[in-house]
């Protein structure tokens, strides 16, 4: 869906579709160069992580495995709480997996950080992230994310995977949504 589509409900492109695509090549060179000659799986986290794992492992020059898994973080409202609860787990086993997080967007921290220990205890070798955002001033505990695509505001943004009410998910940049959209 173009910008043309949503021109009333959005308030401000963000990130563009050219500088997120520019962006996650770059990151795909750098994750080349840190796997070079190591096993590599990427666990995307749906549904947020759809677009980036579509592109980000398409730009990937080498052969890698993909899995999935769904969580849901309990909180009131659109608050994170860091109560996470498994909506799908993961196919396989990762016990002596390089994996690497692939995620929409680092808000407090509280999913990654749950996620993070999650998978480091369950045997894998490594547990990277990525995400292709993160908000700085959310944070509430320090997640050690590997690769960022951008750091942004603390707005609540759409696109690129990211919804309002499973909306927007497929526009191909991020933008923040129009206040007269939820107010
Ligand atoms: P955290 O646990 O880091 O606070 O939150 C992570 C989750 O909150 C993300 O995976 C995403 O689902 C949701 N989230 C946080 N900020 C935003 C935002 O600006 N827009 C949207 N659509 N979701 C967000």
């Amino acid at each position: 869906m173009d910008l043309e589509s949503v021109k009333g409900e959005i308030e401000r492109v963000v990130v563009t579709d050219e500088k997120l695509q520019a962006r996650l090549k770059e990151i795909a060179a750098q994750i080349e160069a840190d796997y070079k000659n190591q096993d590599l799986l990427l666990i995307g986290v749906l549904k947020g992580a759809v677009m980036v794992m579509a592109d980000l492992s398409r730009y990937i020059n080498r052969h890698l495995d993909m899995d999935w898994m769904a969580v849901s973080s309990y909180g009131s409202g659109t608050k994170s709480s860091g109560v996470v609860r498994i909506m799908k787990d993961l196919d396989k086993d990762i016990t002596g997996r390089n994996v690497l997080i692939v995620e929409d967007i680092v808000d407090t921290g509280l999913t990654l950080d749950w996620l993070s220990a999650n998978l480091k205890s369950r045997g894998a070798k490594s547990v990277e992230i990525m995400t292709v955002l993160r908000k700085p001033e959310s944070a509430q505990v320090e997640v050690a994310v590997k690769y960022v695509g951008f750091d942004i505001p603390k707005d609540f943004v759409i696109g690129y995977g990211l919804d309002f009410n499973e909306k927007y998910r497929n526009l191909p940049f991020i933008a923040v949504l129009a206040k007269h959209m939820y107010e």
